[in-house]
């Protein structure tokens, strides 16, 4: 593992109606990192962030924590933030603000460069066939095995190849949708307490 850069924070904010209002300069950057220089404060501001998070699980568990924020606590969830030639761990702290709004503060926590995997390259072309990919852990479900990491859920899908990559599906598994429905228990049990 790499010695880490100095931390950077990246930010955003959303109003009482879940559009995006601010964005701050670290996360515009990481963007552009990560083969999202489409993403600027023109395309960002005033959309929905619903308009970023396509699938309908992943959507649930933020609305989910979303209204626990908004009923004045701050989460803080730890999750995957994978690149192709990068696996990430990011702490993502979710902070109520005032009139209902939202800011998010995500970090990065580790970091580790890996061989390219073409699977995750959204600049590949796809072939129609589809596997499950959790967008919280970021691993991939092999049916009637269960969810690897994507290097071993490559080979034991027989993925060996780069090229006619399926497409991915993304949705959150099972251990992380309980992991997280549990964390948010466990605030809520501490500020009772
Ligand atoms: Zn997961």
């Amino acid at each position: 593992m790499n010695p880490l850069p100095p931390a950077r924070v990246f930010s955003y904010r959303i109003d009482q109606h879940d559009r995006i209002i601010s964005c701050n300069d670290d996360w515009f950057a990481f963007a552009r990192e990560n083969d999202g220089s489409h993403l600027t404060q023109a395309t960002v501001c005033s959309r929905p962030i619903w308009s970023f998070i396509s699938d309908p699980e992943t959507r649930h568990l933020y609305q989910l924590i979303l209204s626990r924020v908004r009923s004045g606590q701050t989460i803080a969830v730890r999750m995957r933030c994978d690149s192709p030639t990068a696996r990430r761990a990011i702490k993502l702290h979710m902070t109520p603000l005032p009139d209902g709004g939202v800011e998010f503060n995500s970090c990065i926590k580790y970091e580790e460069e890996r061989t390219y995997v073409a699977l995750l390259d959204s600049t590949r072309e796809r072939s129609f066939d589809v596997v499950s990919i959790c967008s919280w852990c970021k691993k991939v479900q092999v049916p009637g095995e269960g969810w690897f990491e994507v290097e071993e859920a490559l080979m034991r899908l027989g993925l060996t190849s780069e090229t006619n990559l399926p497409q991915l599906a993304n949705v959150v598994c099972y251990d992380c949708y309980r992991d997280i429905i549990h964390h948010m228990n466990t605030v809520e049990g501490h500020q009772r307490g």
